[in-house]
């Protein structure tokens, strides 16, 4: 039995999602229309439990759905701020930042 009763769900109208993800709740409905296509796939996939998906979404939703705001945030103190998503990929241990180990590169390492 469907969790959402047949008076609350209803289609996604003229959707490229419709039929794919089947009925949705009219709360879900309105969210949706106000998410850009992009990323709605992500937000349904947040709403059928996948977490990672989840903070996707929220970090996306609290930043006007900018991916590039979301790599900028700078609010530490936000819970998911460690676990965002689009963030910039610290230098490994050992590796300072700017420097390359690869040997066809010729901009080198800072221990040469
Ligand atoms: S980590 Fe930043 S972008 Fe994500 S929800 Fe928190 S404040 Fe918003």
């Amino acid at each position: 039995m469907s969790s959402t009763s047949p008076q609350t769900a209803q289609r996604i109208p003229n959707s490229p999602l419709r039929g794919e993800f089947g009925s949705v709740s009219p709360a879900v409905s309105r969210r949706l229309a106000q998410i850009p296509d992009l990323y709605r796939a992500t937000y349904l996939k947040a709403l059928s439990g996948s977490k990672t998906a989840a903070v996707k979404a929220q970090c996306l939703e609290c930043v006007g759905w900018q991916r590039a705001e979301v790599t900028r945030c700078t609010d530490d103190g936000c819970p998911l701020f460690n676990v965002r998503p689009y963030q910039k990929k610290s230098p490994r241990r050992g590796e300072s930042p700017g420097a390359c180990n690869a040997r066809s590169c010729d901009r080198g390492t800072s221990d040469k």
